[in-house]
């Protein structure tokens, strides 16, 4: 085996590991301050998923209803269903409009209104006036807005001139005797070569690990590096078992179709034509929050009302919106319909079923981005050297259901507010140099694999652990079957140590590449089923059949035992428990209430 100290190595002051909207929001700010940054990717940077984002930004803009910050607060504490953190939510709804802006300035190509203003449409969950009614928030780009974006910020990127390393596959974070982080651990795919990035600061923005699901509508490439990569480096994960199913994946293809539809007007109904969401949400109707909805969706199915011959899927009208809209706010859409559903959308409903869309839980951090870990009085200490932002990271805006357009705004937000804060202080960190085995375990990792003479096919166990989290992490849990569920992700993990590599050459070797992944995989899902089974209540998107609304917990919420931060950490496979920081920065705490749609 080569040693760590003969490997290629290169320096920076900060290494930020993905190119999605997180990752080169951050790489801007700190490019733009003069810092040498790298940004490693495992695809071309405007490929990263967020390119296929396409209902909006939320943000009170106020350019076409009255709103402000305070009512976007509010709507995400309750959409997340307390469980948030008040302090990350605040920062988060306050500094919208300015990153918002900060975007129009760089160009990026929204639709407009007639004076001029950026075009903004209702989404899920987002209302004026503290629930009152519905408001026009999403800042939209037609419906690829998350395209726009990316390109955007990664043609910005290169006129700072930031390195970006493509096609490079990070895998292990670098900690000193100390447990400072002091880089990281990559392959470079075109080789096979490893070689090691020494930095001051290194970042994870490594996206989602939706590919832990079967019927996913994320990427392939959301394998979940990032939360496979900290919890090696022995960092907890932070409320892995809050999922977000978005009602409105292509029944069979799990191809998305975003919720800008229903913003712009599509309704859900049922066998008997029905608009059933007027039943369970009066309020909201179809635009109730992603978790509420898709579990109507799966009641009616469930009793009988769902549509097609096989009465399992509900279908999606936008008929009644005309060809015009259509083609001028959800062109992709159309095109979508056409080619995944043999559907004209302008003339016939789409068939469409809950599918996995995105992580709530993540990397522990604070506001500023900093990964922190909990100390034994259980207060939150700081990772020296490590932050990450994105989807991979749990600042807990999202608590245990995202609303809509709030993961592109979680991007800009911290990536920025990161990227402020490694500038601050940049001055006063110097490269403390490597360890001796700054890439033992990484060598380690990739022997193994080249030494196996035979075992397990990586894609043959990869299929198993997502059909595996498929049944036993579903839209409806059961204690049953999540306990069912921790057993056979068990196993599973033993498989994952028995993956064998039939080809062992170098040069663009993808099979090696998918089984490093599939190592990142196990993690998140082991993560996900044993702090889900863990959860004795129903909050959020994580909704377990067995504790259902009664008078003393209603909507099967148990504020008294579970009103907590899950934390799972890799090493004995364990969770402990952190509090929910309920106290703002300067506005008054949103207390607990009970959830009305
Ligand atoms: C279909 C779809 C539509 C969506 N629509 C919306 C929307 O309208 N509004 C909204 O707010 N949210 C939306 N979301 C959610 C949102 O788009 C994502 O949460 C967000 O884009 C994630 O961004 P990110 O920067 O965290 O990571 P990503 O954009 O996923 O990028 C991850 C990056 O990390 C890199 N990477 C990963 N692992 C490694 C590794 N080991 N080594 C090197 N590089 C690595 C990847 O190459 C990539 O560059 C949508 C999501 C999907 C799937």
């Amino acid at each position: 085996m080569t040693s760590s100290s003969k490997l290629p190595k290169r320096k920076f002051d900060v290494v930020i590991i993905g190119a999605g909207g997180s990752g080169m929001r951050a790489s801007l700010q700190l490019a733009r301050a003069g810092l040498n940054v790298a940004v490693l990717s495992k695809v071309f940077p405007t490929r990263s998923h967020t390119v296929a984002a396409q209902g909006g930004i939320g943000a009170a803009l106020g350019n076409m209803s009255e709103d402000n910050w305070h009512y976007h607060f509010y709507d995400t504490v309750k959409g997340g269903d307390w469980l948030g953190d008040q302090d990350a939510i605040e920062y988060m709804c306050r500094e919208a409009p300015k990153v918002v802006y900060d975007l129009e300035h760089m160009g990026m190509p929204f639709d407009r209104n007639p004076d001029g203003t950026i075009y903004q449409r209702p989404f899920g969950g987002h209302t004026a006036n503290y629930g009152e009614k519905s408001v026009q928030r999403a800042c939209a780009a037609a419906d690829r807005t998350g395209h726009a974006m990316l390109h955007t910020l990664y043609q910005q990127n290169v006129k700072e001139k930031t390195s970006f390393f493509v096609e490079w596959l990070a895998m292990d974070l670098i900690r000193n005797e100390a447990g400072d982080v002091v880089g990281v651990t990559a392959i470079e795919m075109e080789t096979g070569d490893v070689h090691i990035f020494e930095a001051k600061t290194t970042m994870l923005a490594t996206g989602g690990a939706g590919r832990i699901f079967a019927a996913s509508t994320n990427a392939y490439i959301n394998t979940g590096d990032g939360l496979g990569m900290a919890a090696r480096a022995g960092i907890p994960l932070e409320d892995m078992e809050f999922w977000q199913f978005h009602p409105t994946g292509v029944a069979g293809a799990g191809v998305l179709l975003t919720e800008g539809c229903r913003g712009e007007g599509a309704i859900l109904r049922n066998s008997t034509g029905e608009r059933f969401m007027e039943r369970y949400a009066p309020a909201y109707k179809d635009l109730a929050p992603r978790d509420y909805v898709s579990r109507c969706m799966d009641q009616e199915i469930k009793e009988g009302r769902g549509c097609g011959p096989n009465k399992d899927y509900i279908n999606l009208d936008m008929t009644h919106l005309g060809a015009e809209t259509i083609m001028k706010r959800l062109p992709s859409v159309f095109e979508i319909g056409h080619n995944f559903a043999n559907v004209d959308i302008t003339k016939e409903s789409i068939p469409v079923v809950p599918t996995i869309h995105y992580q709530m839980g993540g990397i522990p951090t604070n506001i500023h981005g900093q990964v922190v870990t909990q100390n034994d009085a259980n207060e939150s200490v700081i990772v020296n050297g490590l932050y990450a932002v994105g989807e991979c990271s749990c600042v807990s805006v999202h608590g245990g259901n995202r609303l809509g357009t709030n993961s592109l705004l979680d991007l800009l937000v911290f990536g920025r507010a990161a990227g402020n804060h490694i500038v601050e202080n940049n001055s006063s960190l110097t490269h403390t140099g490597l360890p001796e085995n700054a890439a033992d375990a990484t060598l380690a990792r990739i022997a193994r694999l080249d030494e196996a003479t035979d075992g397990e096919y990586a894609q043959d166990v990869a299929n198993d652990i997502r059909t595996a989290m498929q049944k036993y992490a579903g839209v409806f849990r059961t204690q049953a079957i999540m306990d069912e569920g921790v057993a056979k992700i068990a196993e599973l993990r033993l498989r994952v140590n028995k993956i064998g590599l039939k080809d062992k050459s170098r040069i663009f070797n993808t099979a090696r590449i998918e089984a490093l992944e599939v190592e990142n995989l196990i993690e998140a899902a082991e993560a996900t089923i044993v702090s889900a089974a863990a959860r004795r209540e129903s909050r959020g998107a994580h909704s377990v059949d067995d504790y259902g609304d009664t008078p003393e917990h209603p909507n099967g919420r148990n504020d008294d035992e579970w009103h907590k931060h899950t934390l799972w950490h890799k090493e004995g496979n364990r969770l402990s428990y952190k509090p929910v920081q309920m106290k703002p920065l300067t506005v008054e705490s949103i207390p607990l209430t009970v959830r009305t749609f």
